[in-house]
């Protein structure tokens, strides 16, 4: 009786010029109001695929040449960024990205954009619930982006992408560069998120962040899918533990 929509992925395969194989025949599915994690060591293509689906991939570069992306009925492969949020599909991208120089409020807005016919009504709604699961961006509304310490800045990513009201949120490593409370608050505010209804697809090289926080994961190595199942069985494995959770 959930007819919220699944992100699907189908033997994707993705390219940056005319050289750089960056995914292959990768396959996943993110089911409706899951956390699903993406893992993986440096460059096995993890933005590489959340580019994908988030409609970025072209600002970088890069084209999908074979395979599917879909959310639902909307096929999500070759649109553009608008349309993906359209659908209900946001990404808040690594390294935050956040506009030093515009207060919080002023970035906050931001991301309502590109529904421009959105009510004033719904932007307050949405506005609120940030500020309800960011109080501290609350307080520091009239300040400016830049003087955020690197875990507010990470907030107030997530709090932009949440103004435009996603159905699924695309994380690129929130945790990365942050200390250990700190991302242990955004993994607080991640599965707050979700059981709000939000759907997650979680990229992180923190994978006992990523693990402790995900319904199902999949490893990417160097462009392909190698290992997926539900999290807790994942975490089990000797591969996973060895490489990514650095257990001997
Ligand atoms: P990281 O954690 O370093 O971001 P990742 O798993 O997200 O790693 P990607 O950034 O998706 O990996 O990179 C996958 C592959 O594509 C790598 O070989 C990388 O060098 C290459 N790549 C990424 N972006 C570009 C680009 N704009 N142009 C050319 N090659 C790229």
């Amino acid at each position: 009786d959930d007819d919220r929509p699944a992100l699907t992925v189908e033997h994707l395969d993705v390219t940056y010029g005319r050289a750089v194989s960056a995914l292959r025949a990768v396959t996943l599915t993110v089911p409706p109001g899951e956390v699903v994690a993406l893992l993986g060591a440096n460059g096995a293509g993890k933005s590489t695929l959340l580019r994908a689906v988030s409609g970025t991939l072209r600002l970088h570069r890069g084209a999908v040449t074979a395979g599917r992306i879909a959310y639902g009925d909307t096929v999500l492969d070759g649109r553009d960024p608008v349309a993906a949020v359209r659908a209900g599909v946001v990404q808040v991208p690594e390294g935050r990205r956040v506009f030093a120089s515009l207060t919080v409020d002023e970035n906050l807005r931001s991301g309502g954009l590109g529904l421009a016919r959105r009510s004033p009504a719904r932007q307050r709604q949405a506005s609120e619930r940030v500020f309800a699961l960011f109080p501290r961006l609350a307080e520091r509304r009239r300040q400016a982006a830049g003087l955020l310490s690197g875990g507010e800045q990470q907030m107030l990513a997530m709090g932009r992408a949440l103004m435009a009201a996603p159905r699924l949120l695309l994380l690129d490593e929130p945790s990365l560069g942050l200390a250990p409370l700190m991302v242990e608050r955004i993994a607080e505010v991640i599965r707050e998120i979700n059981s709000q209804g939000t759907g997650v697809l979680l990229v992180e090289q923190n994978a006992g962040m990523a693990l402790s926080l995900a319904d199902h994961a999949h490893v990417l190595d160097v462009g392909e899918v190698r290992l997926s199942g539900p999290a807790a069985e994942l975490a089990g494995t000797d591969a996973v533990r060895r490489l990514y959770l650095g257990e001997e």
